[in-house]
């Protein structure tokens, strides 16, 4: 069976693990989010990709769920001693490595797909990983600084400024002059199963989503649609996923997320104000048991839905909601 997954950093990689477990035999195509890429002292940072790779190598911090496990700062205490900044970017020395080699790659004229294959090679991941594009993207939100309206690189107002601020706008920028990167549609087109983990629906799903392409090719696949809400309750299970999604009209809750992303065969996903209309995505989607009774509101979209745990407490309970999704893909199916 192959299965591809539309994936941000932890939600994503977390998922990601949980159904290597539940289908071992399957090939698994990762689509990785590259607009929370960052150029941080000369070098090509890309958070997300990293995530997917040392969650599913064994080299992740398990408790901060990024970063390099037995990590030491001696760099960042050097270029901070230099004055160098910026301070609020966690980069590790063996992280450093990683960045080191990938923007050497780089700018020996590798496109990142290449670059992220052959960084893959040391980890292992048991995945397929390709960037979602090998051209530049890069999320900005706009928000209010002393009186007046900034765009800042997402990092910038994820990490510094902790999401403190409304964000006004989400803008990946650079998207929409995008090309898939190698692979990408053509490993959505021959899928048998399409699923978007529980990663922020804005600025990890959302940004693979605004390459030219590949909605369309999510949109479109012969392949059933299935995913994951990231939002538990009221809030997301993590992170501050709640204030990106109020910058695009999009309420905090499960049944919210699934009507953004819309019924496949539907025109216009709700909450979307700004830009053509877009094409719906999803055959099914389930919510956590706290959400059961939103099942009927995202059934009345047109999209299946089931309600089941979806906490990734850990290895055994993330790869039970991968099974729930492998098999409400099934029965969407027919
Ligand atoms: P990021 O790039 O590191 O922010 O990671 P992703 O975009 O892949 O995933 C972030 C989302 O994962 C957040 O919106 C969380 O709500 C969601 N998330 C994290 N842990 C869990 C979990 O145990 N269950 C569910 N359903 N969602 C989770
Ligand atoms: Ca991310």
């Amino acid at each position: 069976m192959r299965i591809v997954v539309l994936a941000g950093g932890i939600g994503g990689a977390r998922f990601l693990r949980g159904l290597k477990k539940a289908a071992p035999e399957a090939e698994i195509t990762v689509i990785g989010n590259t607009a929370d890429d960052i150029h941080l002292f000369g070098l090509k940072v890309c958070p997300d990709l990293d995530t997917v790779m040392y969650t599913l190598g064994g080299g992740i911090n398990e408790e901060q769920g990024w970063g390099r496990s037995e990590e030491t700062f001696r760099v960042k205490e050097e270029l901070a001693a230099y004055g160098v900044g910026p301070d609020w970017f966690g980069l590790g020395d063996r992280d450093f490595a990683t960045h080191i080699v990938r923007t050497q790659m780089l700018g020996a004229g590798f496109p990142l797909s290449a670059v992220t294959e052959a960084l893959c090679d040391r980890w292992q991941p048991g995945v397929r990983l390709i960037p979602m594009t090998d051209d530049r993207v890069e999320t900005h939100v706009a928000v209010e600084l002393d009186g007046e309206r900034r765009a800042v690189h997402f990092q910038e107002y994820w990490v510094r400024l902790r999401a403190s601020k409304p964000a006004l706008a989400v803008v990946p920028v650079g998207a929409e002059q995008a090309k898939p990167a190698p692979g990408v549609l053509e490993a959505l087109a021959e899928a048998d199963v399409v699923l978007l983990p529980p990663s922020n629906p804005v600025v990890s799903v959302g940004t693979i989503l605004a390459v030219p392409g590949i909605r369309e090719a999510v949109a479109g696949a012969a392949a059933p649609v299935v995913g994951l809400s990231p939002i538990v309750g009221d809030a997301p299970v993590r992170g501050m996923a709640d204030k990106v999604l109020a910058a695009v009209g999009v309420e905090s809750s499960a049944a919210a997320v699934a009507e953004h992303y819309g019924h496949r065969g539907a025109a216009a996903p709700q909450g979307d104000t700004e830009g053509p209309e877009k094409a719906g995505l999803l055959d099914g989607w389930l919510v956590d048991t706290v959400d059961a009774g939103l099942v009927e509101r995202v059934e009345s979209a047109g999209i299946r839905c089931r309600a089941v745990p979806l906490l990734m407490s850990d290895l055994d309970a993330t790869a039970r909601m991968a099974t729930e999704a492998l098999a409400l893909a099934e029965e969407v199916r027919g």
